[in-house]
């Protein structure tokens, strides 16, 4: 168990998970942390099975404690499917098949990948009772630690709730060879949180909400990290990929703190994920999390911005002001990222904002400037600004050869 106290009113905050280990060749620790489990199900996808499964397997059987694993085939999006298959896979039959047991389960499930593994795997452990824990390839997104996974359900994503890792275990080395869109996506997730902690202290104000000043600041430092870090991702330097993978789980564990995302998800995410799940409405696979974030983040700091400008609420001006800087600072990153668009259209982006208001019953800037009655002329209005400032290319164009 991780825990803190704490100056907020809920005195003392603390998560189930019992390591984090983020270090060069963690995956060779991996023995050592699960040492205590007997049946270890491993589940993971073609391509972290080649980059961290094949190994961590190798670890876990030379201990006698690996049960079986499974390899699904790339990309293993976190959708009924998978998710079905995982349950399934997870039981043996026992030797002799007694028409009065059940099937034995694994005494841990252990996901080897990033965002969509590892929320699969959270789902089947949560229904089954049995713990679970992630080995990670991506710094991609910062639900290692989280408390909710968004899944596919059909022609819907629904955010359920899920078990919380008990071990985490991020091998540098593996990070550092993750693909490019996926180390971006991380990006992504991450320079939102200005955002979010934004949101967060406009509803404290306005509606009187829980806010813990602790968790909001170790979600801002771990942001200034990872976005110092940002800068020097693209040459896989090795402390720039520590800085944001350690930026991101500390992220994931401020929510598992919180108990709730509202730490690490604000308007960003609420517009970023409306335009996944239009996608997912169409029978599309939806983007990277993060890119779709990133996109969203951009749009947030606009409204901001000329919320800034246009109102007379001076206390509202001067929250926007005190994250201002923060926002010069997302901007010249993205001259120098190019986190790549994935919505373009006009049409399609407004709705995205307009609806991403009641993706989830959170108090955002988006529901400030609808009971203002400006929200419509707000979306239309920073269209025009959030593409010449911070698009250069889409996604397509940038990775054509990509896999979701
Ligand atoms: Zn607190
Ligand atoms: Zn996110």
């Amino acid at each position: 168990m991780i825990e803190m106290d704490c100056t907020c009113v809920q005195k003392h905050h603390s998560i189930p998970t019992e390591v984090i280990e983020v270090s060069d060749h963690a995956v060779e620790k991996v023995g050592d942390i699960l040492k205590a489990f007997h049946r270890i199900f491993l589940v993971a996808d073609e391509n972290t099975y080649l980059v961290a499964g094949k190994r961590v397997e190798e670890i876990l059987r030379e201990k006698g404690i690996l049960s079986h694993s499974l390899v699904l085939p790339s990309p293993a999006l976190p959708n009924a499917e998978n998710i079905g298959k995982v349950l399934m896979e997870a039981g043996r039959d026992r030797e002799v098949y007694d028409i009065n047991a059940w099937s034995l389960n694994p005494d841990y499930i252990l996901a080897v990948g990033s965002g969509s593994l590892n929320d699969t795997c959270r789902m089947v452990s949560y229904r089954l009772g049995i713990p679970y824990g992630v080995v990670g390839t991506a710094p991609s997104m910062d639900g290692y630690a989280s408390v909710v996974a968004p899944l596919l359900n059909g022609r819907k994503k629904i955010v359920y709730n899920c078990s919380i890792a008990r071990h985490i275990v991020i091998d540098l080395s593996v990070n550092a060879q993750a693909p490019y869109p996926l180390l971006l996506s991380g990006v992504g997730d991450m320079i939102g949180k200005y955002v979010a902690i934004l949101d967060w202290e406009i509803s404290r104000d306005r509606n009187g909400e829980y806010y813990c000043g602790q968790i909001a600041d170790m979600v801002l430092k771990a942001t200034d990290q990872c976005v110092t870090a940002a800068a020097t991702l693209k040459d896989r330097d090795m402390a720039a990929i520590r800085a944001a993978s350690e930026g991101l789980i500390l992220s994931g564990e401020c929510i598992a703190f919180c108990g709730s995302s509202r730490p690490a998800s604000g308007t960003e995410h609420m517009i970023g994920q409306t335009w996944e799940v239009m996608d997912v409405e169409e029978g599309k696979v939806p983007n990277l999390h993060g890119i779709e974030v990133g996109e969203g983040t951009f749009t947030a700091i606009e409204l901001f911005r000329r919320l800034h400008r246009e109102t007379d609420d001076m206390h509202i001006r001067l929250l926007i002001e005190k994250y201002l800087p923060a926002f010069e600072r997302i901007e010249k990153l993205q001259q120098k990222l190019q986190i790549p668009f994935t919505v373009t259209d006009k049409k399609r982006y407004v709705e995205g904002i307009l609806r991403g208001r009641t993706f989830r019953d959170r108090y955002t800037v988006l529901q400030y400037l609808y009971d203002l009655g400006k929200l419509e002329e707000y979306a239309e209005a920073v269209y025009e600004p959030v593409m010449k400032k911070y698009f250069h290319s889409t996604f397509r164009e940038q990775f054509p050869d990509w896999q979701h």
